[in-house]
């Protein structure tokens, strides 16, 4: 009897468990692009594209290939609208009562799965590292967890960049290496980008009809849509921006969203790039002595570190960590995030990039957006939202424990040690945002004040209770501390002041 093999849009790639298992003699591959997934967030237009995109050419390659594909489009009549109602048609059109699956990268898909009245077999996803069972092995019994030393764990496990036994070059990290701020006038590559085909071009227009409303512009679309055009990324990335990744990784500048950023977390996450090959790449580049150290091992350190450190978290936490918000933050999300004028340019700034390539990187995320939503007391359930909803690399899995646990210290700690927080002074730095600003990152309080200096102290001052112990943050509350009683007065005057404007609606 014939079995059904569900391959979804993240799982494009010919090794995943499911593939490597099924029988192309006897087995039916079901995609479906359904309306559930496309507007659970009202996802980039951007993102959309990529994924229906890609799995319509991997459903071509699987069916060059060999396989039989039951594929359903988004706009056929006939399309039920959700992963399990697909299931269901293909099961009833062919008589099958046996699905053959890989594990979702989110329980709200998992838990959907495995509700459906059909005998199925869930493969875990080996595209990682560390299984569940490695991850709560190391995370066993341990006071705190700490990204740190899981990555030293999959150092030592893959051999990356490890010479007899020990890290090259006699140290783990070179972070404190790559923290330089960019200037304008250095040389930056170009990403590469291409022309649509005939398959990228009908996804386009369905795209543009059904989700041209969504935040996010859909063209000028260049983005990888198969494997061979994301290797082509990553080539492009090893000889062009890797040797100074490492340097400017955390730097920002106006008008020049990817710096020296690869630009592959998108086809990491739907399969058409295999980490730790990419890794292995990086490595020999290294090798060749084509990237210094710095670069190959703060991005390695990204990719076997962060990466596989936040999936372990978001599994091990269970459904239950979506609702975390520790700190107990409510204030709705303002609309600037969704693109309404904004005075701050560092926020201005990161939300039209955003709008414009589905894309920020890391520092932006986190200590522009993430933290003003931090600082501001933002409901963390809505930032995980707008993340989700925004980025072409957002899926759950990835995305969750990088806003709720990095960002927004909601899950209290069980991924980060301290909240990433900071005043204007650490965006000054590391980017040219605040010369074009309408605040001024120099003044403390007062007309002008950049709202970042006032929300610095107010959210310490709310928070005291829980961080004033924290031994990484003493020297902060110590500064405070030593502000005379009118000036903290004053700042936290202002800082209600700017948020309750923000809460009216008016420009901020
Ligand atoms: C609030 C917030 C939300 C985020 N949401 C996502 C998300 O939805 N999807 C996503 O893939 N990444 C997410 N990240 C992590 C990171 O910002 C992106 O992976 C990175 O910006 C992607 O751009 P890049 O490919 O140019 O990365 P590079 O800077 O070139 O880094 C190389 C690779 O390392 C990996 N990486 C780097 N940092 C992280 C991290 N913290 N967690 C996981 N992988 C990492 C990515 O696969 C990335 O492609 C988020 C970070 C924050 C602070
Ligand atoms: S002055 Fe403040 S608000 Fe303006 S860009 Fe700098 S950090 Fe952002």
């Amino acid at each position: 009897m014939v079995r059904l093999v569900l391959v979804l849009g993240d799982q494009l790639t010919p090794n995943i468990a499911a593939l490597r298992k099924a029988d192309k003699a006897q087995d039916l591959i079901v995609m479906a692009e359904v309306a559930a997934e496309a507007e659970y967030v009202p996802h980039h237009p951007k993102k959309i594209a990529l994924v229906l995109a890609s799995m319509r050419k991997f459903a071509a390659r699987l069916r060059a290939d060999g396989w039989h594909v039951a594929y359903s489009a988004l706009d056929d009549p006939e399309n039920t609208g959700s992963i399990p109602g697909e299931l269901l048609r293909r099961a009833s059109e062919t008589g099958a009562s046996c699905v053959l699956t890989t594990r979702p990268g989110e329980w709200r898909l998992i838990e959907a799965l495995e509700a459906v009245p059909l005998d199925l077999e869930i493969l875990q996803d080996d595209r990682f590292l560390a299984s569940h069972a490695d991850f709560d092995n190391w995370a066993e019994g341990r006071k705190q967890l700490r990204m740190e030393y899981f990555y030293r764990e999959m150092r030592r496990r893959t051999g990356l960049l490890m010479e007899d036994g020990k890290p090259a070059g006699g140290k783990w990290n070179f972070d404190h290496e790559n923290r330089k701020p960019a200037r304008d006038d250095l040389f930056l590559p170009q990403p590469l980008r291409f022309e649509p085909d005939a398959t990228v071009a009908e996804v386009l227009e369905l795209v543009e009809t059904r989700f041209g409303q969504n935040f996010g512009q859909l063209r000028p679309f260049g983005l990888a849509t198969d494997a061979a055009q994301a290797e082509a990324v990553l080539a492009h990335f090893i000889d062009t921006a890797l040797p100074a990744f490492g340097d400017y990784q955390d730097a920002m500048l106006a008008g020049r969203p990817f710096l020296y950023h690869s630009l592959i977390s998108a086809y990491l996450n739907i399969g058409l790039l295999d980490p730790l090959d990419v890794c292995r790449r990086v490595e020999a580049a290294w090798k060749a002595e084509r990237a210094p150290l710095n670069a190959a091992e703060g991005f390695i350190r990204q990719i076997i570190g962060w990466r596989e450190y936040v999936r372990g978290i978001y599994f091990r936490a269970g459904p239950g960590y979506l609702d975390s918000n520790a700190l107990g933050h409510d204030r709705d999300l303002p609309a600037l995030y969704w693109g309404a004028e904004t005075d701050m340019a560092c926020l201005g700034e990161a939300v039209s990039q955003t709008r414009k390539e589905a894309y920020a990187h890391h520092i932006q995320r986190l200590m522009v957006t993430g933290n003003f939503g931090l600082l501001a007391g933002i409901d963390p359930g809505q930032l995980h939202e707008w993340y989700l909803a925004v980025y072409a690399d957002a899926f759950e899995w990835v995305e969750a424990p990088n806003t709720l646990g990095m960002s927004q210290f909601a899950d209290g700690g069980l991924l980060a040690s301290k909240p990433y927080i900071s005043s204007g002074n650490y965006i000054d730095r590391m980017s040219d945002y605040c010369s074009s600003c309408r605040y001024s990152v120099k003044t403390k309080l007062g007309d002008g004040a950049c709202p970042f200096n006032l929300l610095y102290w107010h959210f310490l001052a709310r928070h005291r209770d829980r961080f004033s112990s924290n031994p990484r943050m003493g020297q902060m509350y110590r500064v405070w501390d030593r502000m005379d009683g009118q000036r903290q007065e004053t700042i936290l005057q202002e800082a209600e002041a700017f948020l309750e404007k923000m809460e009216t609606g008016t420009q901020v």
